[in-house]
């Protein structure tokens, strides 16, 4: 079994070269973040991902979380302890607010730390992720006293969090959550409802779950304008910060799933027992606005999922690819006995295309986390507002794009793996079982890219993707004019591709309003033509920086030599499929909007 190792190269070179953590350490609040601190918490979070996370991470698969007949839920050997250490080590709250023990570090820090969580053991994390997500939601909209009452220990990870939105009959469509929320004479809510595919909705890490839970009030409107969104405690929550009675909200079964077995999906029952008690964050009918400030974290959280599991994937890949024995590869001595696969040209064309899906996924994650530090944290309000627009125009890329990818890496991990891929035990068939879900939960690709054509695009005319892809040009002028002939192929097809992203965005934009089914026929080609667009920018960025660095006679040459061949890789082999999805998007959308639904 290969071991997890974090890349600490490779990060530290997109956080520090690429990225300009060293600007971002300067903005109001964000001291702490210098670079050699940053590097010494990433060697530290690398250790605990690689002795503490991956050793459970196959074992969590296949023991799983298990349901006991009085309701409580267990999960696999181990997961409690490590999440123990977890906390104790601080990891829970490295972006967090310091007046609620918070270490008020950039996401872009937590974003390279998360990337070794996923990586290592995808289950797991799941539960600080969501404990995250509701720490948002009662940071940005809970009174003053939800936050003294809860947060402190929820920052510290002693109690965790969930998210409640989905029911049987809304998913995707939250405007059609059922839960009632009836007001109580004290202030609080009695809670009413069933929500399903809770993640570790129930389990035995810790003594209390808050659970966020979305809602409607009795008289509240029809739709997204009328849900509410509160906070209900496994335990009552006393006011001298002790455990009280038992709330009225149970975990009444578990999911049997694909993947992230050791992850509890719980189905949750509000107010058998006479409602479960509840707290209105905020103001009544704006939940799912609340929902969506804090869901902008979530997803993109997800999206690094995608860059983590890629990551594991391709370590997994590359062990096996040197070890196995298979063949004698072509064109090479014909004197030489069979050799490791890794010689095969296949092998590495698939090798490659891991390794440069997983850095650019990585990039372009990294460089929207970036940007939500300058967005939050930037002393000129213009440059708050450039780089918010931005953020806002990611988001649904690195969800979407990023997951979708990740579908791609971790089917040629098992792949490189031969028949030993499709065999458990080598541990690559749990990374795509478990890359599966992420298409799908916090939005699916759908969904994201929905968001992508609408809200992000055609709302404002196309302007701001027109701005990011004017950048993108002026990058792929300054590769193509360069003597390198690699940074000149890199520049060549970005200059090739982002012509492609511009007609998608002019097609795009008019077709939005005149032909709305027919744009939302072609809205996940449009995602997947951003992220690969993207990912060739953010590649061909780092190429120009390692070049730089080699003509300076700066860092490890090998490194830099590698990330310009990489960057070249992905510049002749996977971006031109821009012109595929730009061809899709400007001509395909009749065809497949073409037979009635009888036809199928
Ligand atoms: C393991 C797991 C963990 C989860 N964790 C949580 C959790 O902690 N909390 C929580 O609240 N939920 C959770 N979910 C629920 C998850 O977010 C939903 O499953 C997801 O949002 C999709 O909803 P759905 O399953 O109802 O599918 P549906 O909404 O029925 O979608 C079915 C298909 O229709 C498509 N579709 C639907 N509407 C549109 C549209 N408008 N445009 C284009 N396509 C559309 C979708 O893309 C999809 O392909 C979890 C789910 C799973 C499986």
């Amino acid at each position: 079994m290969s071991t997890y190792h974090a890349p600490l190269a490779e990060m530290e070179f997109v956080l520090n070269e690429v990225d300009g953590l060293a600007q971002i350490s300067k903005l109001p609040g964000f001291e702490d973040a210098a670079p050699d601190t940053v590097s010494a918490i990433l060697e530290e979070a690398g250790k605990f991902a690689t002795n503490v996370l991956d050793p459970l991470n196959w074992s969590g698969d296949r023991e799983g979380a298990k349901r006991l007949d009085d309701g409580t839920v267990t999960t696999p050997a181990g997961f409690k302890e490590a999440y123990r250490q977890f906390c104790e080590n601080g990891w829970n709250g490295l972006t967090k607010d310091p007046e609620f023990g918070g270490q008020g570090l950039p996401q872009l820090v937590q974003t390279a730390v998360e990337e070794m969580w996923h990586a290592a053991n995808l289950a797991f994390d799941l539960c600080p992720l969501l404990t995250q997500g509701a720490v948002e939601a009662i940071t940005l909209r809970g009174s003053d006293e939800l936050k003294q009452k809860y947060l402190p220990n929820m920052v510290a990870g002693t109690w965790t969090g969930t998210m409640n939105l989905t029911e049987p009959q809304a998913g995707s469509d939250l405007a059609a959550v059922r839960t009632r929320a009836e007001p109580q004479p004290d202030g609080a809510y009695r809670l009413f409802g069933q929500k399903i595919y809770i993640t570790f909705g129930e389990h035995d890490y810790t003594d209390n779950i808050i659970h966020l839970v979305l809602a409607r009030t009795p008289d509240a409107p029809e739709g997204v304008k009328g849900i509410s969104l509160f906070v209900v405690p496994k335990f009552m929550v006393n006011d001298d910060g002790t455990l009280g009675a038992r709330n009225d909200v149970h975990c009444v079964s578990l999911e049997h799933k694909l993947g992230i077995h050791a992850s509890p999906t719980a189905v949750m029952v509000y107010g058998d027992h006479g409602g479960a008690v509840g707290y209105l964050v905020g103001e009544e009918n704006r939940g799912l606005e609340y929902m969506f400030i804090m869901m902008n974290l979530a997803r993109f959280s997800v999206g690094m999922e995608g860059v983590g599991l890629s990551e594991r994937a391709y370590q997994r890949a590359v062990a096996y690819a040197k070890e196995r024995v298979q063949g004698r590869a072509v064109g090479l001595d014909k004197a030489a006995k069979a050799g490791a696969i890794i010689e095969h040209p296949d092998i590495r064309r698939m090798l490659m295309t891991m390794r440069a899906y997983t850095e650019a996924m990585r990039a372009v994650a990294y460089v929207t986390a970036a940007a939500l530090d300058n967005a939050h944290r930037h002393p000129d309000a213009e440059a708050r507002k450039r780089h918010s627009a931005f953020v806002d125009l990611m988001i649904p890329i690195v969800k979407g794009w990023s997951t979708e990818i990740a579908q791609e890496v971790t089917y040629l991990g098992v792949q490189v793996h031969g028949g030993m891929g499709f065999i458990e035990e080598t541990g690559a068939a749990q990374h795509y079982r478990d890359a599966r879900i992420i298409t799908i939960y916090e939005g699916t690709t759908g969904i994201q890219a929905n968001d992508l054509i609408g809200r992000k695009t055609a709302r404002d005319a196309g302007a701001v993707a027109n701005a990011v892809a004017g950048e993108i040009d002026k990058v792929a002028a300054k590769l193509a004019s360069h003597s390198d002939p690699s940074l000149n192929a890199i520049g060549m097809q970005l200059a090739a591709s982002v012509a492609d992203l511009q007609a998608a965005i002019a097609w795009l934009v008019p077709a939005f309003g005149a032909q709305t089914r027919a744009a939302h026929a072609v809205a996940v080609p449009y995602l997947k033509l951003w992220g690969i667009v993207a990912g060739g920018w953010q590649l061909g960025r780092g190429a120009l920086i390692a070049t730089a660095h080699l003509t300076e006679g700066r860092g490890n040459a090998e490194f830099l030599r590698a990330k310009i061949a990489t960057a070249r890789f992905y510049a002749e082999c996977l971006l031109p499929q821009s012109s595929g999805h730009s061809h899709a998007i400007t001509h395909g959308s009749a065809s497949v909007l073409a037979l009635p639904v009888e036809a199928f």
